[in-house]
């Protein structure tokens, strides 16, 4: 992806394109894909980076929900099996089978657990992941060496998806970019073009590096920013009413011995009714989540202390070590899309999982709700839009067994093979350059080559895009990823010709950042 040449094609004042995405997270880029597997042309715009937003800072998981099950939403969760299945084959470098192990700790919750997941298997049909069954105490402390033995009956295995979100978003920019679309990062939209009869017909946008602003043309307009949606929504109208209450949730990262297997630990029920996740996930243990209802939108979300203790105290409870902030190596918080009370009500509704399209009378299209495993037939659902809103005809969805960058069957061994068939250039750029074989830090396997491919192929433009999204050592050691922002900066500044004062600046702003990610002691 080269950001100047799909910034030159902004230029270009007479160009209409069938469709301009508001917002390059799991939502937008499932538009972008599915309107290209249509034949559309399409632009696409974030007024930061790609994934940013709730899109990096998800569970990680590729699943139909457990929990949407026991609700007895089984549409939904047939949908999401379906998403999954095929994910797996799309994107076999990013999405693997995880096992999950749920401990059990009476004979009632063996019934339940062993027949509701023996139908969880059953509805994924042929694109199931693996089998779900009982195992006895002492197999499930063999698998979960961790796991406290107090009072445990067994466990039931089960298998769902796991994923590297924000690379997923970045590998589907790139599937865009290179069909054509014109994506963007730190680009954002100021306002929206109308003409006479109130009719959107493009959008006011600037670039948040250079301070240029450009108006382009658009037959359709879709708003999918997430917990910003009302932002967009204002500008369309600016009477209309909030519809978003953004709802947080932290993850605490901790080493992986805490549980010291493979298999990921799920508790189906904590104190607050919520599931509680511990999952394997680039060589540490992702442990999350929490429900807490915060007032304003933010793209750099805050864990609060209180939800810190919520995690530690609950992993406790089920771990032999108990976990203390002392292990915790990053926190990061992520905002989900709530629907905000009617007037006069204080309570606060989950936006259905199963995602929301709404048609504005300006011919504004958003997309609400859903969740990331969902993202292609979210973005199908909403692409299906372009007829009600233009009036051209549209094409057959091909998106279902469209191939996402990256994706290969010879997976690479190690950190590498997230980067799937990008591996092998990658390594050979340290013919290149000798020294771009040097790690980054000590405790990661990254080189200094992936620093360079990331500014030259993957759009990276600060020391954070590398650091939390391109390489995701923010995410799992935020004290490695300061100790290595110095590296990185020059690395960058050398491929990007800037000079010391770009490199104090971004360090100053990286090191800002990333101290969110560290629990003070
Ligand atoms: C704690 C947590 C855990 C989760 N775990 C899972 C999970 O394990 N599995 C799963 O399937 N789902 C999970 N989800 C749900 C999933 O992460 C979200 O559904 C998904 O990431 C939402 O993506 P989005 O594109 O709608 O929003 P976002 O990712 O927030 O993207 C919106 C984008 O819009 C951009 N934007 C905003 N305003 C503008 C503007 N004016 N101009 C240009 N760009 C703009 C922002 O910069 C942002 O990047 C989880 C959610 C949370 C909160």
């Amino acid at each position: 992806m080269n950001r100047q040449e799909n910034l030159d094609q902004l230029q270009d004042k007479i160009k209409i394109w069938d469709i301009a995405v508001i917002g390059g997270g799991s939502s937008g880029l499932g538009v972008a894909l599915d309107a290209i597997s249509r034949g559309l042309s399409v632009v696409l715009f974030d007024k930061a980076d790609f994934a940013k937003g709730t899109s990096s800072r998800s569970t990680k998981l590729l699943h139909g929900g457990v929990r949407y099950l026991a609700q007895g939403d089984v549409g939904l969760v047939f949908e999401a099996l379906k998403e999954r299945g095929k994910l797996l084959k799309n994107a076999p470098h990013l999405a693997h089978d995880q096992p999950f192990i749920i401990p059990i700790f009476t004979w009632k919750d063996r019934l339940m657990y062993s027949v509701g997941l023996k139908m969880y298997d059953w509805m994924a049909g042929r694109l199931s992941l693996g089998k779900s069954e009982f195992i006895s105490k002492e197999e499930t402390l063999k698998r979960i060496p961790g796991l406290k033995s107090k009072g445990l009956y067994g466990g039931v295995v089960y298998h769902d998806g796991q994923f590297d979100d924000a690379r997923l978003a970045l590998n589907l920019a790139q599937s865009a970019d290179e069909a054509g679309t014109c994506v963007l990062n730190y680009v954002s939209v100021n306002s929206l073009v109308k003409d006479e009869a109130g009719k959107i017909t493009g959008l006011h946008v600037s670039d948040k590096l250079s301070k240029k602003k450009y108006k382009i043309n658009a037959k359709m307009v879709v708003n999918a920013t997430g917990v910003f949606a009302d932002k967009i929504l204002q500008m369309d109208d600016p009477t209309a009413p909030r519809m978003i209450q953004p709802s947080q949730g932290i993850h605490l990262v901790l080493d992986l011995d805490f549980l010291g297997g493979k298999d990921a630990l799920m508790i189906p029920k904590t104190r607050d009714g919520r599931v509680l996740f511990a999952v394997p996930w680039h060589g540490k243990l992702v442990v999350g989540t929490t429900d807490t209802l915060r007032e304003k939108p933010k793209l750099e979300p805050e864990a609060l202390q209180k939800e810190i203790d919520f995690v530690l105290e609950t992993a406790a409870g089920y771990l032999a070590r108990k976990p203390t902030r002392e292990d915790v190596r990053s926190v990061f918080a992520g905002l989900r899309p709530l629907a905000r009370p009617k007037e006069g009500s204080t309570k606060t509704k989950e936006i259905s999982r199963s995602h929301k399209v709404i048609l504005s009378e300006s011919g504004l299209v958003t997309l609400t709700g859903g969740k990331w495993t969902t993202f292609r037939k979210m973005g199908e659902d909403t692409v299906e839009y372009f007829t009600k809103v233009t009036g051209e005809k549209l094409r057959d969805s091909k998106s279902l067994d469209m191939k996402i960058h990256g994706a290969t069957s010879r997976v690479p061994e190690g950190h590498w093979g997230i980067y799937g068939f990008d591996a092998k250039p990658i390594q050979e750029l340290t013919k290149e350059n000798k020294s771009w074989e040097a790690k980054l830090h000590p405790d990661f396997p990254n080189i200094a080559a992936e620093v360079i491919w990331a500014v030259r192929e993957e759009m990276a433009m600060t020391i954070e895009d590398v650091l939390a999204r391109r390489i995701r050592m923010l995410f799992l050691d935020a004290q490695a990823a300061i100790d290595a922002a110095p590296t990185v900066a020059k690395l960058m500044a050398e491929e990007m010709k800037h000079d010391e004062t770009w490199i104090a600046s971004e360090l100053a702003d990286f090191n800002k950042t990333a101290s969110k990610y560290l629990i003070k002691k």
